[in-house]
């Protein structure tokens, strides 16, 4: 069926308004849909790495930063107890803190402005598919009217989030929840390194901080486990496990915020891509990967996949070859796999290491050393070293050196060095082996 879009797009959130904004002036037909065009408030995807900053450069899109207060950051600062470390991200390299929702208009008005893109305002509901159960568009409630309608695309992207209603279509992930993150906004807070993320140790679980603004920083409390908080147990949360590790100079913009309440939940997700290829769709962002986002990695992720995908997209001369596409996409998820894998890794094992007494002192003295590992860690943070054995080396050096540092200080530790060693394997071998081996399904013929 000759359609009037090239690519239908589920979800104008970060990934789909991105990809959208980079493929449409490309001259790339479009259908961008959403249930929600309007601003909202969120406490995800406030801290942009390097490398999603320079994903955007690449992509002629960093000018999407500029005009809303985004705050430029140079580094990482790690607070356990009195003692601090800073480490500055690689030489001429700046990650952002901003305001997700006002990014997320700029670059939906980006996208909007191209005539090769058509708002859809409704929530897509169904996948189509022809009698060669390949995908061939989507359904869906339009917002105004309620009215059941169609699109019809040779290529649907499903970049529906990480509740994303597709995933049953195209993949076979599991997805688990690691913990809840508790946001607050601190008002002109006095952290303890201007223009740095900072990832406070000093209690029984982490809390981080950047700026989202000139006059605004976020906190990011971590709540272990699987429950999501009720009121009174977020609370005693709070007064037991963050409050008095709170640093001085920070403390009365917190009270504030405690007492103006506004507290935000959102779930940590871990969830590994593990595609179901089918002719006629793709998935993108949050819809097919996640991670924790105690290293915010989640939009390096996104950006990244968004380049190789547009890249195997327009290297097509038109949408017409369903073929060609297919082995497009196949491509793609190869790529974008070995791409993310690092991004993917550090961000659970870093949370694993921060749960744990023992690692969690050994990463702040480690990288307390400085020096080349130091620099080679945040390179891989900020998204900037995707090679996998820099990740596997730092992390057992990590391990090592922690055991090592046990053993200095006196040899019977050597049950905490054995442990330290143990508990370092235990952490990253089930994440290798979900990130470093092939994953992909090809499927001409899956039916649900
Ligand atoms: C607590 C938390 C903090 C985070 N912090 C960071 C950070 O600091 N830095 C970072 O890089 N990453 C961070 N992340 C991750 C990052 O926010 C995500 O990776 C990113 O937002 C994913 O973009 P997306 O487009 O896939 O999803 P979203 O941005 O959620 O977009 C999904 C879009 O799909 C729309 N939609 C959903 N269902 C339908 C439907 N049926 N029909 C039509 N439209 C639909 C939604 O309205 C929405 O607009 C964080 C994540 C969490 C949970």
């Amino acid at each position: 069926m000759k359609s009037e879009f090239d690519i239908c797009i589920i979800g104008a959130g970060m990934a789909g308004a991105t990809i959208a904004a980079y493929l449409a002036p490309k001259g790339i037909r479009i259908a961008l849909i959403d249930h929600c065009f309007k601003e909202k408030k969120r406490i995800v995807g406030e801290l942009l790495q390097p490398g999603a900053v320079l994903s955007l450069e690449q992509m002629g899109l960093r000018h999407l930063l500029d005009g809303f207060d985004a705050q430029p950051v140079d580094g990482y600062a790690l607070v356990q107890g009195d003692e601090k470390t800073t480490i500055p991200y690689p030489h001429h390299y700046t990650g952002m803190g901003l305001h997700n929702g006002l990014f997320l208009q700029k670059i939906r008005a980006c996208a909007l402005q191209n005539e090769s893109v058509k708002q859809i305002h409704g929530k897509a509901l169904h996948l189509l598919e022809n009698e060669r159960n390949e995908i061939i568009g989507v359904s869906y409630r339009e917002s105004q009217t309620s009215e059941i309608k169609t699109i019809h695309a040779p290529l649907t992207i499903t970049s529906d989030g990480f509740f994303s209603n597709f995933r049953g279509d195209l993949s076979n992930n599991k997805k688990t929840v690691t913990s809840y993150f508790i946001g607050l906004i601190l008002k002109d807070c006095d952290v303890p390194f201007p223009k740095h993320g900072h990832v406070f140790l000093s209690g029984p679980t982490p809390f981080i901080c950047y700026p989202v603004s000139s006059h605004e920083s976020r906190i990011l409390i971590d709540f272990p486990g699987e429950q999501l908080p009720r009121k009174q147990l977020l609370q005693a949360h709070l007064d037991a496990n963050v409050t008095p590790y709170i640093p001085e100079s920070m403390r009365n913009s917190y009270e504030q915020a405690i007492q103006a309440g506004g507290f935000k939940v959102m779930p940590n997700h871990y969830m590994a891509a593990k595609p179901i290829i089918r002719k006629g769709a793709v998935m993108l962002g949050d819809a097919l990967n996640m991670r924790h986002p105690l290293t915010g990695g989640g939009l390096t992720a996104v950006f990244s996949d968004i380049q190789i995908l547009s890249a195997h997209l327009l290297a097509m001369p038109d949408f017409s070859n369903t073929d060609l596409m297919h082995q497009k996409i196949e491509a793609y998820y190869r790529d974008r796999q070995s791409a993310n894998a690092n991004l993917n890794i550090l961000a659970n094992a870093l949370y694993g290491v921060m749960s744990n007494d023992l690692l969690k002192t050994a990463v702040f003295k480690y990288l307390q050393c400085g020096g080349a590992n130091a620099q080679e860690s945040i390179a891989i943070l900020a998204g900037l070293n995707r090679n996998h054995y820099s990740l596997i080396k730092q992390f057992f050096s990590l391990a090592v050196f922690g055991a090592y540092d046990l053993m200095r200080q006196n040899s019977a530790n050597l049950p905490k060095a054995t442990k330290i060693l143990r508990d370092a394997f235990t952490i990253i071998k089930p994440l290798a082996k979900n990130e470093l081996t092939v994953s992909a399904v090809v499927s001409g013929c899956f039916k649900r």
